[in-house]
C-alpha cells in the first residue's frame, strides 16, 4: 500500500473521532497535531497480513479456566528484547490498554503490525477475545514497549515487567457505541464517553489473568493497572486515558475481582 493511501485511511479514521481534516494524503501540520491526540495513528497499516494460525483452540476448560485462544501471525516478529526485568524472568504485572482503532480481527492484526513497525509490543485482542501474538513471542518472558512514561507501586517505565495487552476498542470519545459513559474521575479515569469493551473481551481478559497465574506464579494481581492508572501515578494524569470507562468497572474493583474469582479457584 501506498504511504498516500495510509496517510488518507489515518485522516478518515481521525475525522470518525471528530477530526477535521481534508482527506488529502499529506502528513502536514493539521495531521500531525490531530495525530497527536491518538494513542496509535489509527488504521494508518499495512492490511497485507496473513490469515494467522491457531496455536490454541482449547476450549476444555481446567480448574475452571479456559486456555485463551491465541492466533500466532506468521509473518510479523517483535524486536526480542530477551526476557523481562524479574527474578523470575516472566512478567509480574500486565497493563490495560485499548487501541484507538475498531474491533474486529482484521484491525486487530493491523495493530499486532503497527506495534511491530513501531518498536512496541505487546498482545492484541479483538472483540470476540481471541489474542493476537508474532511469531517467536513467548506470552511469559518476551517484553516489549507498551506503557511508556508510567509508574506502578516503585516501578517506573513498568513496560520491561508488565505484559501489556491492547483490546481493541475506541475508547473515548467514540462515535460508535455501545457507550458507557463515567462521570466521575475516580481519582485516575478521565470522565466522558466510551466505547465500552465488548463482554467477549471482557470475559477473556479474566480468563487470561486467571491462566496466566496458574502458569506464571510470580505474576501479582495487585500488578494489573490501567494505562491510565500508570499515567497518573508517573505525575501525568489524563495523558493516557485507557481503559477508563471502556472497561465496566474501575481498576480497583477489577483487581478485586480478579482475586474473588481466583479465590474461588483455589488459585
Ligand atoms: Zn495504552
Amino acid at each position: 500500500m501506498k504511504v498516500e493511501t495510509l496517510i488518507k485511511k489515518a485522516q478518515e479514521a481521525m475525522n470518525t473521532k471528530g477530526a477535521k481534516l481534508e482527506v488529502d494524503g499529506v502528513w502536514g501540520p493539521k495531521t500531525i497535531k490531530e495525530a497527536k491526540k491518538y494513542e496509535f495513528r489509527i488504521e494508518a497499516f499495512s492490511d497485507t497480513t496473513k490469515p494467522g494460525t491457531t496455536l490454541s483452540d482449547n476450549n476444555t476448560p481446567s480448574n475452571g479456566i479456559i486456555e485463551p485462544k491465541f492466533v500466532i501471525l506468521p509473518d510479523i516478529e517483535f524486536v526480542n528484547r530477551g526476557n523481562y526485568a524479574t527474578p523470575s524472568g516472566q512478567f509480574k504485572g500486565l497493563t490495560v490498554h485499548y487501541t484507538v482503532s475498531d474491533r474486529t480481527a482484521k484491525n486487530a492484526k493491523g495493530v499486532l503490525a503497527y506495534l511491530k513497525n513501531n518498536g512496541f509490543g505487546c498482545m492484541v485482542m479483538d472483540e470476540d477475545g481471541i489474542i493476537y501474538i508474532p511469531k517467536n513471542f513467548d506470552v511469559f518472558k518476551n517484553w516489549g514497549y507498551h506503557s511508556g512514561v508510567s509508574q506502578w507501586k516503585g516501578i517506573k517505565n513498568v513496560s520491561d515487567q508488565f505484559a501489556g495487552i491492547e483490546i481493541c476498542c475506541w475508547g473515548l470519545n467514540s462515535i460508535v457505541g455501545p457507550y458507557r459513559t463515567v462521570k466521575e474521575s475516580d481519582g485516575y479515569i478521565v470522565a466522558g464517553k466510551y466505547q465500552a469493551y465488548t463482554e467477549a473481551q471482557e470475559n477473556a481478559l479474566i480468563n487470561f489473568i486467571l491462566w496466566a497465574k496458574s502458569n506464571n506464579p510470580a505474576f501479582d494481581f495487585d500488578y494489573i493497572a490501567g494505562h491510565d492508572e500508570l499515567r497518573k501515578e508517573a505525575g501525568k494524569k489524563g495523558d493516557k486515558q485507557d481503559p477508563g470507562g471502556s472497561l465496566s468497572m474501575s481498576m480497583p474493583k477489577f483487581r478485586n475481582l480478579i482475586k474473588t474469582k481466583a479465590a474461588e479457584l483455589g488459585i
